[in-house]
């Protein structure tokens, strides 16, 4: 549970933040500090939250279709909040976040030198 030392901590970080990057460490174990769903609802409890989270981003672009105009920063809140159910996700499974955006990118670097980046399949 995030208790006021955690919140001085993240004002703290948050200005460090300015001038570097945030790093997928230091999001993980901050994030980490916000969940408050039991261990045994783990890996569905952030699993069902993602799929959520992903609906309210295809939503808020959808409303570009309908309403013609585009709010991009509610779109990046929305992605944030994919993004703390990634962290959570991986978390749940103990892989790190940056483990698994380094297997991302290998299997995207391998489809790209094998001519395969379009078509489908998980193995290609
Ligand atoms: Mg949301």
């Amino acid at each position: 549970m995030t208790n006021d030392t955690d919140l001085e901590a993240f004002g703290y970080w948050k200005e460090q933040w300015k001038s570097r990057p945030l790093d997928m460490k230091s999001y993980q174990s901050e994030a980490q500090k916000t969940a408050i769903y039991g261990i045994n609802h783990a890996v569905i409890y952030p699993a069902l939250g993602l799929a959520g989270e992903a609906g309210e981003v295809a939503n808020k672009v959808k409303k570009m279709l309908r309403d013609g105009d585009f709010d991009r920063n509610a779109v990046a809140a929305e992605l944030g909040d994919c993004l703390w159910y990634i962290a959570a996700l991986s978390r749940d499974l103990n892989i790190s976040m940056a483990e698994i955006a380094m297997s991302n990118l290998e299997k995207l670097m391998k489809r790209k030198a094998n001519g395969t980046i379009k078509g489908s399949g998980d193995n290609r």
